[in-house]
């Protein structure tokens, strides 16, 4: 899933820590786990989402979506680092991306191994062969809407919901 919409799940998340737990300590640690929760419930759920295998440049709501997507990602990450101090919710909530991507890919990579796209193909030390099997046993029966513009519904659903119980929380 995009990383503005695991931004969005990390301050959700934290928010409603801080709005039950009074400890600054004890939401940040809690947050760790709960943040890596919410990525591999996301991620899982991906098939409901605009997710095209390939860039789709001749398709203008392809475009336009993913200028909001990175726009936005940029925009949310500066203003929730500068301005509203949900760092750690950002960080935590990207791990398994960090993980994955950056970190075990640059390993890879410097090492000239092979990784498969297909996430049932990666190493099992690899977080989204784990949401890949997280998908398989239970949202096998969800639509596939990875090449449908509607799927961008889904992706704005959840920062709707997302957004509405940080306003109603923090
Ligand atoms: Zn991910």
């Amino acid at each position: 899933m995009e990383a503005i919409t695991h931004f969005f799940s990390g301050i959700f998340v934290m928010a409603i820590l801080q709005h039950f737990i009074p400890t600054t300590w004890l939401v940040l640690v809690l947050l760790v786990p709960l943040g890596i929760l919410l990525h591999f419930f996301i991620d899982a759920i991906v098939f409901i989402t605009f997710h095209t295998r390939t860039p789709r440049l001749n398709d203008k709501i392809w475009v336009a979506w993913h200028g909001v997507i990175i726009i936005g990602s940029v925009l949310v990450a500066i203003y929730f680092t500068f301005f509203m101090p949900y760092l750690w919710a950002l960080i935590v909530s990207n791990i398994p991306d960090l993980y994955d991507w950056v970190i075990m890919r640059t390993a890879f990579a410097i090492k000239k191994r092979k990784l498969s796209t297909n996430p049932d193909l990666l190493p099992h030390y690899f977080m989204h062969y784990w949401i890949g099997r997280l998908r398989a046993k239970c949202f096998s029966r969800l639509p596939d809407w990875t090449e449908k513009h509607r799927g961008i519904i889904t992706e704005l659903v959840i920062w709707t919901v997302c957004f509405i119980v940080w306003i109603a929380v923090a």
